[in-house]
């Protein structure tokens, strides 16, 4: 098949997708079994802990630019033929299911819907929708007086959007909403469950357009069309949806980065003289080690990376690397969440089709004849029979009803809203009494909302469940629910503000950066992994020096 201008200028660049196998398996063995590896003795270039969206674009740009990179990730190094199965109850171990310790108000909980381990991140099983932020979600404090405002701008980081929106690629129709832009791919076709929500939408007069989702449409590299069956949280088998483990880790491999799978970082240490990174401690096949480094890059996730900074404190940072203003953990965000299902006499069959479909960002911006600021999102979400179970549960149906309900499963279409929470300082990870199997303080997530959360996850409710109606519902059950977590060591303009400067490093430690969704200062109501993979290659950039 001949190869298009943009795959070509891709390929240039991130030829991850021509370094997989074409002969009906999905990993390259080769890549693997021969990658560089590094001694702990060898002073390398970079050490990165975390191999999920942030930290694989960063190691794979920073291989690409000669850089003697070893990237740790606490997880295996997945091979989708032999660790994932297309089950929802079978995928559990993707998940990162390690304690952690949930508190305030309105506790979020953790696991399955919050964040990943191995190779690829959480990106392994999210659901795959790629939404750029708005220009409006740099500057909420200027325009709304909520939030923050960003040290960069929507323009600083569109190049970059540009650049992994073609790497992943994104399929998707022209959007209109925010910066109006075109994708690199052309929308999927839709499922029963997308055709509902347009059909809604339209009668109601609100806009809703398919994708943008990073699910290969046609052939891309070696990777194959998607063939929309439904398993895009539970790991793509087939190569079609877009993660790191595919889309940055062959090309980072074979420019001679290593990826040390199943390594634990314990602590990042510092010169307590200097104030210099020197390394970071780790774990690996129950034994300790030490990596040197000229520089750490710190990309865990929004609960990992926090908890790894004040794990890591020490005499010059007696409260927590980068703690000095008490700013690591604080300004946590989660977005709220809640889903609405609708019944339809026919079919819909919701599973047949990747869960991430038609999406709505109509209501997105601030709306100054409504009693909040900011907005939401509203997206297709297809929840598989387990999902299914639990969003009956959770509207309080058990035993016979719930048993109804789930022999009734493909009559149900459902939607899911994506409400921009505010940033909170009280917000925060901290650490907890109780340890993990390391012997370490695991990470204590306080959650409150506040009032405005509130109110836009309640209006959030209401447009889902009119468009059901409007679509023919004949029942329509609503539940709220979290996604999403970004923040904890936001990017600020100083140090008593957040802990990373606008290129992503530390303001109290100069070798340090940290490269993953925890620098995010807001969260719009876009999904965040486009964002925190821009985010990473312009720190990248500036670390290469072409930013
Ligand atoms: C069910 C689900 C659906 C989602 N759907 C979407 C979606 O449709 N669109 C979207 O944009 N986003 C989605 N997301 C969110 C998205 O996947 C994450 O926001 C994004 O992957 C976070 O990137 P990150 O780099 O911050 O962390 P991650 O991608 O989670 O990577 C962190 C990595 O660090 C490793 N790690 C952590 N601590 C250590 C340590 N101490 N030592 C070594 N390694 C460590 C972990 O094992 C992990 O691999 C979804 C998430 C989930 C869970
Ligand atoms: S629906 Fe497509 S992208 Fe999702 S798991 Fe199946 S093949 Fe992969």
């Amino acid at each position: 098949m001949p190869i298009t201008t943009t795959e070509k200028s891709v390929r240039d660049r991130n030829e991850s997708a021509w370094l997989l196998p074409n002969d009906g398996t999905r990993t390259n063995h080769r890549l693997r079994r021969d990658m560089r590896r590094f001694d702990d003795a060898d002073e390398i270039d970079l050490v990165i802990v975390g191999c999920g969206a942030g930290g694989s674009v960063l190691a794979q740009r920073l291989a690409r630019n000669g850089w003697r990179v070893a990237a740790l990730d606490a997880g295996p190094f997945w091979d989708p033929d032999a660790d994932w199965v297309s089950d929802e109850a079978g995928s559990h171990h993707l998940y990162w299911t390690e304690p952690r310790v949930i508190t305030g108000g309105d506790p979020v909980p953790m696991g399955s819907n919050n964040s990943g381990r191995g190779v690829g991140g959480s990106m392994v099983h999210y659901a795959g929708y790629t939404p750029r932020f708005h220009p409006s979600d740099f500057c909420t404090d200027t325009d709304d007086g909520v939030g923050a405002d960003w040290p960069l701008t929507y323009q600083d980081l569109k190049p970059y959007y540009q650049a992994i929106e073609q790497e992943l690629p994104v399929a998707g129709e022209h959007w209109p909403w925010g910066d109006p832009h075109g994708y690199p791919q052309r929308p999927h076709p839709v499922g029963g469950n997308g055709e509902i929500f347009l059909r809604g939408a339209d009668k109601l007069g609100i806009t809703a357009k398919v994708g943008p989702v990073a699910i290969v449409n046609g052939r891309f590299g070696n990777r194959p069309h998607c063939i929309y069956r439904g398993f895009c949280l539970q790991g793509c088998k087939v190569n079609a949806k877009a993660s790191p483990l595919i889309t940055h880790i062959p090309d980072a491999l074979s420019h001679g980065a290593e990826v040390r799978a199943n390594a634990m970082v314990t602590q990042v240490v510092v010169d307590q003289r200097t104030g210099r990174a020197l390394g970071v401690h780790y774990r690996h096949n129950g034994r300790d080690h030490f990596q040197r480094a000229r520089m750490v890059a710190v990309a865990g996730y929004s609960i990992e990376t926090p908890r790894l900074l004040l794990n890591s404190a020490s005499q010059r940072f007696p409260d927590g690397l980068c703690n000095e203003f008490d700013q690591v953990g604080r300004y946590l965000m989660v977005q709220g969440a809640p889903q609405t299902a609708g019944r339809f006499d026919a079919e819909v069959r919701m599973y047949k089709a990747p869960p991430p479909e038609v999406s709505s960002e109509e209501f997105y911006e601030t709306d100054p004849a409504r009693d909040y600021k900011r907005g939401f999102a509203i997206q297709t979400v297809s929840p598989l029979p387990i999902t299914w179970a639990e969003h009956v549960a959770a509207q309080g149906h058990w035993g016979r009803a719930l048993r109804e309900y789930m022999s009734d499963y493909v009559h149900w279409s459902t939607l899911g809203s994506l409400c921009e929470f505010l940033a909170q300082p009280e917000n925060r990870v901290t650490l907890a009494e109780e340890k993990d199997a390391h012997g370490l303080p695991v990470a204590q997530f306080a959650y409150s909302q506040c009032d405005n959360d509130r109110a836009l996850m309640k209006q959030a409710r209401t447009v889902m469940e009119d468009i059901l109606h409007a679509a023919g519902a004949d029942e329509v059950i609503t539940i709220n629910r979290y996604a999403h977590l970004v923040g904890g060591a936001r990017m600020a303009a100083g140090p008593r503000h957040g802990v990373v400067d606008r290129n992503c490093r530390s303001f109290a430690v100069p070798n340090l950066y940290i490269t993953d969704g925890s620098v995010l200062p807001t969260q719009g109501s876009a999904n965040p992994a486009l964002t925190i993979m821009a985010v990473a290659a312009r720190a990248a950039d500036h670390l290469t020096g072409t930013a």
